[in-house]
C-alpha cells in the first residue's frame, strides 16, 4: 500500500497498485513527499528536461530541490561515478583512507582557500547538520567548556528531517506532528530575519535605504544578544544559520552586514557559526562570511548521487589537530568513495566550466526578468532571491501582505499548473509567512542554464501563476 503524509483526519491509505497501474494519472491525491497518484512517472532526463513516460519534455526550472546544477545525464560524471566503482565501491573509515576522500578534502580547503580544513563526507542534508550539532558540543567538550550544549537557530527555517536537524529547524509545519520528540532545552529559536514580513521600511524587495538597514541590523543583533542572555552565554554551543534562508522562506536572502552581524555576537559569547549552506550553498548563491562549521549537499555531488559534506574551519579542526582529537561520529557510509568521487568530478566541472560566472550573469537575468514579468501581479508579494536561488511569494493582499489560507493550495496548485499546462517544473512550499501560513515557489535552475532557458521558465512560470489566479 502507498501511504500519503497525513491529512487533517489521519494517515490516508491508498490501495495497492500493480506495476500496470503506474503510470500518469489525473488524480490530485499527490503529495510530493511520496509516490503517489498524479505524479508523472519518469522515463528519463537530459540536460535541463525531464521526459516522462507520457506526454512532452518538462523543462527543469528546479533541479528537484536546488539539487541538479549541472543538469540531467552528464556522461562524464557518470564516467568518474563508475570508474570509481570499478575500482572498488565501498570502503570502510574506520579500516581504509581512500583516494577520492583526499582528493575532495584537498580540493575543498584549496577552494576556501584554507579556510575550511577538514571535510566528513556523508550523505544527506540531514547528516550533515547532525554532525555539525554533535561536534559543537564535541569540541568544547574537548576545550573545557562541557557547559554548552545549547543552540540558538531561527523561526522559519529548515534543516533537516531527523530529529536533532528537526529540533534546531524553525519550520512549523514540519516540526508539528513530532514536537514531543524534539529537545525544547536544547535548541531555541529567535525572530526569522525576513525583511519582506518584518516591520522595515522595505517595500517589495529586500533591499533597504543605509539608516534602515543599519537600524535593522542592530534590531537582529539585539534578538541574538537577547537570546544568549536568557540561556546563558556560556552555555552556548553554535548558532545556525541558513545564509539565504531555502524551503522556509523560499530563497530569502540576508541583507548585506546580517551575517557578519550575526558572526560578530557568536564572537562576543565564544560559540560556534554554522552556516546551514545545504540548500544555498555550493556556487548557487554565494556570501563572503566564513562560518566555523559549515554543511553542505544537494549541489554538492549535483545529485548523481546522495552526497553532504560537514566542512570544517581552522578554529575547530586547529584543536583536533593540536590535541590529536577524533570525533566521535561515524555514519557506516561515512566518507564513501563513490560519494566523494562523485562530489568531486561535479566540483571540478563546475570549476572548469567557470559555471560560477554563469551563476551570477544568469541569476542577475532571472531576478530582473521574475520582477519585471511578475512584479505587479496583485497576488504576487514579493519577488526574492540571489544567484540562482529565486522565490515568489503570493499574497491575497499585496498591501497587507495577507496571506492565503492555507487549505487552498495556492501554491501547490501553481506548481501543479506549471508542470502539466506549461511543462516547467518549480519547486512549491507553505509556511513563508510563519505559523505554517503563506504560499511560495521557488526557482532554481541548474549552473549550466542560458539566458534564452532563463527567459522561457519566466514565460511559462508567468503563465502559470497568471492561469492560477484568473481560476482562483
Ligand atoms: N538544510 C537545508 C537548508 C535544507 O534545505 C535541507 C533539505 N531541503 C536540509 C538541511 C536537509 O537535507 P536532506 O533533505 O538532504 O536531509
Amino acid at each position: 500500500q502507498f501511504l500519503s503524509s497525513p491529512s487533517k483526519s489521519g494517515s490516508r491509505i491508498l490501495p495497492r497498485k500493480t506495476e500496470h497501474d503506474i503510470t500518469e494519472s489525473s488524480s490530485d491525491l499527490g503529495h510530493p513527499q511520496t509516490v503517489l497518484d498524479g505524479l508523472p512517472v519518469l522515463k528519463k532526463a537530459k540536460g535541463h528536461y525531464w521526459y516522462p513516460t507520457k506526454g512532452p519534455k518538462i523543462l527543469d526550472a528546479c533541479g528537484g530541490a536546488a539539487v541538479a546544477c549541472l543538469g540531467h545525464g552528464r556522461r562524464d560524471i557518470v564516467k568518474a561515478v563508475t570508474a570509481q566503482m570499478e575500482s572498488y565501491t565501498y570502503a570502510s573509515y574506520a579500516h581504509f583512507q581512500t583516494t577520492p576522500v583526499q582528493e575532495l578534502s584537498d580540493w575543498l580547503t584549496k577552494s576556501t582557500g584554507g579556510q575550511m580544513q577538514k571535510v566528513y563526507v556523508m550523505c544527506s542534508g540531514s547528516e550533515a547538520i547532525e554532525a555539525a550539532l554533535k561536534l559543537s558540543v564535541e569540541y568544547f567538550r574537548w576545550k573545557g567548556e562541557p557547559e554548552r550544549v545549547n543552540f540558538i537557530a531561527r523561526l522559519d527555517s529548515y534543516h533537516g528531517t531527523t530529529l536533532g536537524s528537526l529540533s534546531v529547524s524553525g519550520h512549523h509545519t514540519r516540526r508539528e506532528p513530532f514536537h514531543p520528540l524534539l529537545s525544547p532545552t536544547h535548541f531555541h529559536h529567535i525572530p526569522a530575519c525576513n525583511p519582506y514580513r518584518e516591520d522595515t521600511t522595505t517595500t517589495t524587495t529586500t533591499t533597504t535605504s543605509p539608516t534602515s538597514l543599519s537600524t535593522y541590523l542592530s534590531h537582529k543583533t539585539a534578538q541574538l544578544e537577547a537570546a544568549f542572555t536568557h540561556l546563558g552565554p556560556h552555555t552556548v554551543a553554535a548558532v545556525v544559520l541558513e545564509p539565504v534562508v531555502g524551503a522556509a522562506l523560499a530563497c530569502m536572502p540576508a541583507p548585506a552586514g546580517y551575517l557578519a552581524a550575526m558572526k560578530a555576537v557568536c564572537a562576543r559569547h565564544g560559540a560556534l557559526l554554522v552556516l546551514d549552506e545545504v540548500m544555498c550553498g555550493m556556487g548557487r548563491t554565494g556570501w563572503g562570511v566564513v562560518p566555523d562549521l559549515q554543511a553542505v549537499a544537494k549541489g554538492f555531488a549535483g545529485g548523481y548521487v546522495p552526497a553532504s559534506a560537514l566542512l570544517v574551519g581552522g578554529k575547530v579542526a586547529g584543536l583536533m589537530e593540536r590535541e590529536g582529537r577524533v570525533f566521535t561520529h561515524g555514519h557506516t557510509y561515512q566518507n564513501h568513495p563513490v560519494v566523494a568521487a562523485a562530489a568531486l568530478a561535479v566540483q571540478r566541472a563546475v570549476e572548469r566550466e567557470g559555471l560560477l560566472g554563469n551563476v551570477r550573469v544568469q541569476g542577475e537575468l532571472l531576478g530582473r526578468l521574475l520582477r519585471e514579468r511578475l512584479g505587479a501581479h496583485p497576488n504576487v508579494g514579493d519577488v526574492r532571491g540571489r544567484g540562482l536561488f529565486w522565490g515568489v511569494e503570493f499574497v491575497k493582499d499585496r498591501g497587507t501582505k495577507e496571506p492565503f489560507e492555507p487549505g487552498l493550495g495556492v501554491a501547490e496548485r501553481v506548481q501543479k499548473a506549471a508542470v502539466r499546462e506549461f511543462k516547467v517544473l518549480v519547486y512549491h512550499g507553505q509556511g513563508c509567512a510563519g505559523g505554517g501560513r503563506g504560499d511560495h515557489i521557488m526557482i532554481m535552475p541548474a549552473y549550466t542554464i542560458s539566458a534564452k532557458l532563463v527567459a522561457e521558465i519566466v514565460e511559462r512560470v508567468a503563465g502559470a501563476i497568471e492561469e492560477v489566479f484568473r481560476r482562483l
